[in-house]
């Protein structure tokens, strides 16, 4: 089943966290009722899942204004083979996860690393995507290097890994960082040449460049901050979400549907 999801909502909720109540934008239904997935009444529950708004190629809205992704793909697939239902919401990573917090929705998915401190307070589901962090600048840059970085404005995304990676170096390479609530917004801020460069997902950074985002990779960072991503939940809350999906996962990976989902944005 498609998800589509309106250019002009999109934009709207971009980055707003107040709008996480009672939009849903993009709904999908699947199949029939589980006992897993039903209610006290037995009417099936659909679960309220949050995402971020741009992060191709994992979420985000393509030229003909679908909303559409990997984690997009996935969360279909997988609600398709464990009959439940869902809403998915587009509001920025920091924004999805404060409304996973408020209890404004039942789980997040958007490229969420599964980190220590993290698993302290969601339980996430079996990894599904490996990922660790890098650092662009902008195409026609001189900077080579961290070091090139030395004394600089530099992007970040609130609340991220990458914004972590950033954080703990920014001493060493005396580092002043702006923070942003989406990955365009970071982006931008770069070619505009306010920030000499972003930290960002490796996979994330290394698609929009093959897209020409006008960026250049420069620094990676696979040993501190390589984490893979999952699908999240408040600790001790939708368990039977979390074992729904983690089934769904296992069954398209067995029946080859992951593959052709990840191939259909990395191999395109
Ligand atoms: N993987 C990163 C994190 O979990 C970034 C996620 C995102 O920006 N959507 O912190």
């Amino acid at each position: 089943m498609q998800n589509f999801v309106s250019r002009r909502s999109f934009v709207t909720l971009a980055g707003s966290a107040a709008a996480v109540a009672g939009l849903g934008l993009v709904g999908c239904s699947s199949g029939s009722d589980t006992a897993a997935g039903s209610d006290a009444n037995g009417s099936a529950k659909s679960y309220i899942v949050a995402t971020d708004t741009t992060f191709a190629p994992f979420e985000f809205t393509d030229d003909e204004g679908a909303f559409v992704g990997i984690d997009v793909d996935l969360l279909a697939a997988i609600a398709n083979d464990q009959g439940f239902e869902y809403e998915l919401n587009s509001l920025g990573f920091d924004a999805a996860v404060a409304a996973l917090e408020s209890n404004q929705a039942d789980a997040v998915i958007a490229g969420m690393s599964i980190t220590p401190e993290r698993e302290e307070k969601y339980d996430f589901s079996d990894p599904y995507y490996d990922s660790y962090v890098c650092a662009a600048v902008a195409e026609d840059s001189d900077v080579e290097d961290l070091e090139g970085l030395r004394g600089q404005t530099v992007a970040c995304k609130t609340a991220t890994q990458s914004a972590a990676w950033a954080e703990s170096i920014a001493d060493e390479y005396e580092l002043d960082i702006t923070y942003f609530d989406s990955s365009d917004m970071m982006y931008q801020d770069v070619l505009t040449g306010n920030s000499v460069a972003c930290f960002e997902d490796y996979p994330v950074m290394a698609y929009g460049v093959a897209q020409g985002n006008g960026l250049r990779i420069v620094a990676e960072n696979s040993d501190d901050f390589a984490t893979p991503y999952g699908f999240a939940v408040m600790k001790g809350t939708n368990a039977e979400l979390i074992e729904m999906f983690n089934k769904g996962l296992a069954n398209i990976k067995e029946s080859g549907e992951y593959d052709e989902i990840v191939a259909k944005y990395l191999e395109a």
